[in-house]
C-alpha cells in the first residue's frame, strides 16, 4: 500500500473515533493494577479466576523455566515438543472426555489450524455471526465458502445449510460469545449437524474453566456428552490465566491436524513453562470450584445492582456483561470518565463489534470484591447522567 494512502487512512480512523492505541501495564495482571504509577480496578481482562498471577501459578512457570529452559528450539514436530506438553495433553483430554488434545501457541492459530485442515475450497463453512474473528478468518484462510447465520438463530442456520449443496461442511460457533457474553445453541446445533452430516467446531475460550459445576465449559452446562461435539477449541489466556489453545477431538482428527495443520507444522512449540503453567491452572481449576461460586456470584451481584438502573445492558449470565452505547464518540467518553475515576473499562468499537453497537466490555472476574463493584456501577451511573 503506498504511504500517502496509508497515512489517509490512518487520519480516517482518528476523524471516526475508531483509532487503537495500547497502555501498558506496569506490573501483573489482576483486578488491582497500575499504569502511569496510578491505581486503577480492572474490568477489562479475561483473567476470569485471578490466576494470571497467582503464586502456585508463577512457581510451577519457573520450576519449568529451571528445568526446561524458556524457549522450544522448533516446532513441536522437530524437537520443541517436551514431556510437560505431552503430559498437558493427556490431562485435558481426561478432563474434558476426549480420546485426545493438541497444543496449539494460541487461540487464533489453533481455529485457523483446525478449519484450514477440515475445510477447502470444495467445502462450505457455517457460522455465527458474531464468532470471533479467528473463526471468521479462519474459514477464509481455508479458502472455504463462508456463510454465516444471525446471531444464535437456528431457524436460519437452518435455511443457510439447506441452501448448500456442498461436499463437506463445518458448524463454527463461540461456545460463549467473546463481546456479548451470550451462550451457543448447542443441544440445537448438535441436532443441525447430524441431521446434514456436519463436523461440529466449537471455540470455547470464554466457556472452559468457568461455566459447569466442574469448569468443563460449555458442554457441561448444556449437560452434552462430548462426543457429540466433533472438535472443542480451548485457550489459556483466559480463565488459565496463561496464553496458549488446545484442540480436544478423536484420535482421527487430531493425527490429521499434526498432518496438516500448518499454524502448528510451521511455528515455534509453546514454551514447556507455558504448558507448565497452564497444568497447574487445570489443577486449581479442578480443586477450586470455590473460584468459580465467586465469579458466579459477582456477575448476579453486578446484575442485581445495575437492574434497577437505566443501564443498557445486554442479556447475558457469563462474566462479559457489554454495556451498548452505540457511537463511538460516546463510548470513548465514557472509557476515559470511568479512566478518570480509577476504574479500567475499554470501550470495544467497530470492526470488532458491528457499526453503531460500540461498547463498553465489562469483563468479572473471581477476585473483584462487592465494593469494587459497587463503585463500577455507581461510576456508570454518574457517567450516565452528565454524557449526552
Ligand atoms: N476465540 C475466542 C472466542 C477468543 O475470544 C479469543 C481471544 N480473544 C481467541 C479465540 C483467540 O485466542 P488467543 O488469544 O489465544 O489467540
Amino acid at each position: 500500500m503506498p504511504e500517502a494512502l496509508l497515512s489517509k487512512q490512518l487520519a480516517e480512523l482518528q476523524q471516526q473515533n475508531a483509532y487503537r492505541t495500547r497502555q501498558a501495564l506496569e506490573g501483573p495482571q489482576g483486578v488491582e493494577v497500575t499504569q502511569n504509577n496510578k491505581p486503577y480496578i480492572s474490568f477489562c481482562s479475561n483473567d476470569y479466576l485471578g490466576l494470571a498471577n497467582d503464586p502456585r501459578v508463577c512457581a510451577a512457570t519457573i520450576d519449568a523455566i529451571n528445568r526446561y529452559g524458556v524457549g522450544t528450539g522448533a516446532s513441536q514436530l522437530i524437537s520443541g515438543y517436551t514431556t510437560i506438553h505431552s503430559e498437558l495433553e493427556q490431562q485435558l483430554a481426561k478432563f474434558l472426555n476426549y480420546p485426545r488434545c493438541i497444543l496449539f501457541s494460541s487461540g487464533y492459530l489453533a481455529n485457523l489450524g483446525v478449519i484450514a485442515s477440515f475445510a477447502n475450497k470444495d467445502s462450505v463453512v457455517v457460522e455465527d455471526k458474531l464468532n470471533h474473528a479467528s473463526l471468521i478468518d479462519a474459514a477464509k484462510y481455508a479458502g472455504a465458502k463462508l456463510k454465516r447465520y444471525r446471531h444464535r438463530d437456528i431457524e436460519h442456520a437452518e435455511r443457510v445449510i439447506s441452501s448448500e449443496s456442498n461436499e463437506s461442511g463445518l458448524l463454527v460457533t463461540d461456545g460463549v460469545f467473546s463481546m456479548e457474553g451470550s451462550i451457543a445453541p448447542l443441544k440445537k446445533l448438535v441436532k443441525l449437524k447430524y441431521d446434514n452430516q456436519y463436523k461440529l467446531i466449537v471455540d470455547d475460550a470464554h466457556g472452559i474453566g468457568v461455566l459447569g459445576k466442574h469448569g468443563k465449559g460449555s458442554i457441561e452446562s448444556e449437560n452434552l456428552p462430548s462426543s457429540q461435539i466433533d472438535v472443542l477449541i480451548g485457550t489459556f489466556g483466559k480463565s488459565f490465566g496463561a496464553s496458549g489453545a488446545f484442540v480436544l477431538s478423536n484420535d482421527d482428527n487430531i493425527e490429521y491436524l499434526i498432518q496438516k495443520a500448518r499454524t502448528l507444522i510451521y511455528t515455534t512449540a509453546p514454551p514447556a513453562a507455558l504448558a507448565a503453567a497452564a497444568q497447574k491452572s487445570l489443577d486449581i481449576i479442578i480443586n477450586e470450584p470455590e473460584r468459580r461460586q465467586r465469579l458466579q456470584n459477582n456477575i448476579q451481584y453486578f446484575r442485581d445492582c445495575a437492574k434497577h438502573t437505566s443501564l443498557n445492558l445486554l442479556d447475558s449470565v457469563t462474566a462479559i456483561q457489554s454495556l451498548i452505547i452505540g457511537d463511538n464518540n460516546k463510548t470513548l467518553a465514557y472509557s476515559h470518565e470511568l479512566k478518570n475515576k480509577g476504574l479500567l473499562v475499554l470501550a470495544i468499537r467497530p470492526p470488532t463489534v458491528a457499526q453503531n453497537t460500540s461498547r463498553l466490555r465489562i469483563t468479572l472476574c473471581s477476585e473483584h470484591t462487592h465494593q469494587h463493584i459497587d463503585r463500577l456501577v455507581s461510576a456508570l451511573i454518574t457517567i450516565e447522567k452528565n454524557i449526552h
